[in-house]
């Protein structure tokens, strides 16, 4: 897990620092970025990092001490941030408005000259400004960065996620009062969420109104993991790979993924190939699901499939799934699903339902008994959209579709199609659709994988 934003440079630290890192790395904490509020306290901070495994620094001025921002502040930082991972924190706080917000303003505009001038992301504060803190953004065309210890809207969340800045959650989410930013914290896409303390403050339920510390963010985290429907290692796997990206803390891993672990399913990535080109599809956007990179630069063996997988029946359900369609490679799925049913585990296969197609023959009566649950993605309700959807290679795909879902209910006990969130689709229709084919029906929500 990794914090993303606290100040362990403060005096409120003085005492104890050591302890406080300590338990953080006993609870898995294992990074921290320490965020400075000026020049004396980017001083400290960056001496801390040099301390410390695992911990990082920004140099920036707080807007709250905006007005100290002069010429020597700024070449102050500049001649610190080689070796920073991030700018800040700057922005807008109206809510005290120690500085004058014209001078705050000009300050959060001289952070992100600097951030544009280093590449560096920007740590961005606002309270109370959200109108203005847009406004800035937009017209700087900031786009390297993350909203610290997010309180805002719906709408400020859903602008500031276009633009490709990260939005970043405390304690404050686990606040009795706090439903309209649960509803936010549950539907940030996995590449854009990350999590923070904001230590010493914003201590999270039920240390509320005591010193934060960084060891505190499990609370934080296991609510947002609860509210995204995930378990605690998901989040912090997603979470970790995005403070990665972001701040450049640690490794990523470059490896692509054979089997990985979501919730309490035990998924198989066997090729990143697929017959169609769907214009949703999340491949096209990102080596990662859940954290895991799904990336292959082989396709691995049955063996090496098999091999990964250890005990099935530890898992809910060992799914072939990954990036791309599992049944382009038959001979492999069926070998190993027949080795994961030997040993007790079940089988669940997502596909796009084209195999009959891609192989000229019925496929599924070699799927009987060997495969538990199929997730057959129908995706339109009639060929035009799936056409215009998919950019199926193979011809009639509509209709060989429709045969596979059919021919499909004969074979596997438990079949479902899906379909994803987007305007082209009508889920009715599909829904109907799917009732006349004898079948469950499930909608997906549209960057939501896994
Ligand atoms: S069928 Fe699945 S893997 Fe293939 S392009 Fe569509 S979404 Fe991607």
């Amino acid at each position: 897990m990794i914090d993303t934003h606290c100040h362990l440079e403060m005096t409120q630290f003085d005492g104890d620092r050591d302890e406080v890192i300590t338990r953080a790395h006993s609870c898995g904490v294992t990074d921290m970025l320490t965020i400075a509020s000026d020049v004396e306290s980017s001083e400290k901070a960056m001496a801390l990092a040099g301390q410390y495994d695992g911990l990082y620094y920004t140099c920036g001025v707080h807007p709250h001490n905006a007005s100290t921002l002069d010429d020597w502040a700024i070449q102050r930082l500049r001649d610190m941030l080689p070796g920073a991972s991030a700018i800040g924190e700057t922005g807008l706080d109206y809510h005290y408005e120690h500085s004058p917000r014209h001078v705050q303003a000009e300050a959060f505009l001289r952070h992100i000259a600097l951030s544009k001038e280093t590449g560096l992301p920007l740590v961005i504060h606002s309270r109370e400004a959200s109108e203005d803190t847009l406004r800035i953004i937009r017209d700087e065309d900031v786009r390297n960065g993350v909203l610290h210890c997010f309180s805002g809207s719906p709408a400020m969340a859903d602008a500031v996620l276009s633009r490709g800045l990260y939005i970043s959650f405390a304690g404050v989410v686990t606040f009795k009062k706090a439903d309209e930013l649960r509803k936010i914290a549950a539907i940030v896409p996995d590449d854009l969420i990350v999590v923070e303390t904001d230590a010493p403050y914003l201590a999270p339920v039920p240390y509320r109104g005591k010193r934060n510390e960084p060891a505190f963010i499990i609370r934080t985290a296991s609510l947002l993991a609860q509210l995204r429907g995930i378990t605690l290692s998901d989040l912090d796997r997603i979470t970790t790979l995005n403070s990665r990206k972001l701040f450049g803390m640690g490794q990523i891993v470059e490896e692509g993924r054979i089997a990985y672990k979501i919730r309490d399913s035990l998924y198989l990535n066997v090729t990143n190939r697929c017959t169609n080109n769907c214009g949703f599809c999340v491949r096209y956007q990102t080596d990662f699901v859940k954290g895991h990179n799904l990336r292959l630069d082989r396709e691995p063996a049955t063996a090496e499939i098999k091999a990964s997988i250890g005990d099935p029946t530890i898992y809910s359900e060992v799914v072939f799934c990954g990036y791309g369609e599992p049944l382009l490679r038959l001979k492999t799925v069926e070998e190993t699903a027949r080795y994961v049913k030997e040993r007790g585990g079940v089988v669940r296969i997502n596909t796009n339902g084209l195999a009959n197609a891609v192989h000229g023959r019925n496929v599924l009566p070699i799927l009987a008994g060997i495969v538990d649950k199929l997730s057959i993605s129908l995706n339109a309700q009639d060929e035009q959209t799936y056409v215009e959807l998919c950019k199926p290679a193979v011809k009639n795909a509509y209709g060989q579709l429709l045969n596979f879902i059919k021919e499909a209910v004969k074979y596997v006990p438990d079949v479902t199609v899906t379909v994803v969130d987007v305007p082209s689709v009508d889920i009715e229709k599909c829904r109907s659709l799917a009732a006349a084919l004898g079948v469950k029906f499930r909608v997906r929500l549209l960057d939501n994988v896994g």
